[in-house]
């Protein structure tokens, strides 16, 4: 199941929710790496169910199956994207694969500068799409906090985060990578450790090999490795 992972692969936020032109919307603007047209990628595989080219080039994406939100749960997910200048490849009913370039920033629509608008909405695409808020812009419907919506992980380059916090992907290295070998343990006694347990018998007595480890994972190359530990369990390193 797919996490949807922030469309911007420079993220630079330079307009947040719930102020200028996004009052009362959940909506974001970002910049990308500079003033220049930036691709966005999909945040998860997804097909497109609606396109509007009256306005600013409107392109709602709903996920094609379920995804799992930074919070844990699972639901559909739909997004809308605006101000891309040609939209020509795009169809309804077009399918986009995650981590697939499918739109751009741009400024069709009344937009200042090169950027993309973007919404998140929770659940499928319902109704038109969206609906005129509050505060008389068009909106997503069933908009939700893109933080709340969106992962980052370490291909995201975070230039302005707006002061948002995105969750990240960590890689589960170790308890969920098929490749873990499984040994044996190896009782291993060198004359350093006889000698050691000679002189002080109170010694090291939890790591002179009497541990049955449950894994062993071993790394391959040179890395920083994450590794999620649940309370009560114990990490040796050799
Ligand atoms: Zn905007």
């Amino acid at each position: 199941m797919e996490k949807p992972l922030y469309p911007s692969p420079y993220m630079r936020i330079t307009q947040g929710y719930m102020m200028g032109t996004h009052q009362d919307s959940y909506a974001i603007d970002d910049a990308g790496s500079d003033s220049g047209i930036d691709f966005i990628v999909a945040p998860f595989t997804g097909v497109i169910k609606k396109i509007y080219v009256g306005d600013a080039n409107e392109v709602w994406l709903e996920s094609s199956d379920a995804v799992i939100y930074p919070d844990g749960t699972v639901d559909y997910m739909t997004m809308m994207f605006a101000h891309d200048n040609d939209i020509s490849n795009l169809f309804v009913g077009k399918v986009i694969n995650r981590g697939e370039r499918f739109y751009e920033e741009g400024t069709k629509g009344n937009a200042s500068g090169n950027h993309v608008h973007m919404e998140c909405g929770r659940g499928k695409f319902t109704g038109s799409g969206w609906h005129k808020n509050r505060a008389g812009y068009w909106s997503i419907n069933n908009g939700k906090n893109p933080t709340e919506c969106l992962w980052i992980d370490d291909s995201i380059k975070v230039l302005n985060s707006y002061g948002y916090t995105f969750k990240k992907i960590e890689e589960d290295v170790v308890f969920a990578d098929t490749s873990v070998i499984e040994e044996p343990v190896k009782e291993e006694h060198t004359d350093a450790d006889i000698n050691e347990k000679d002189n002080n018998d109170t010694i090291n007595k939890d790591t002179n090999a009497k541990v049955k480890p449950k894994l062993i994972f071993t790394c391959k190359s040179d890395d920083i490795y994450a590794i999620e530990l649940k309370a009560g369990q114990k990490l040796y390193l050799e």
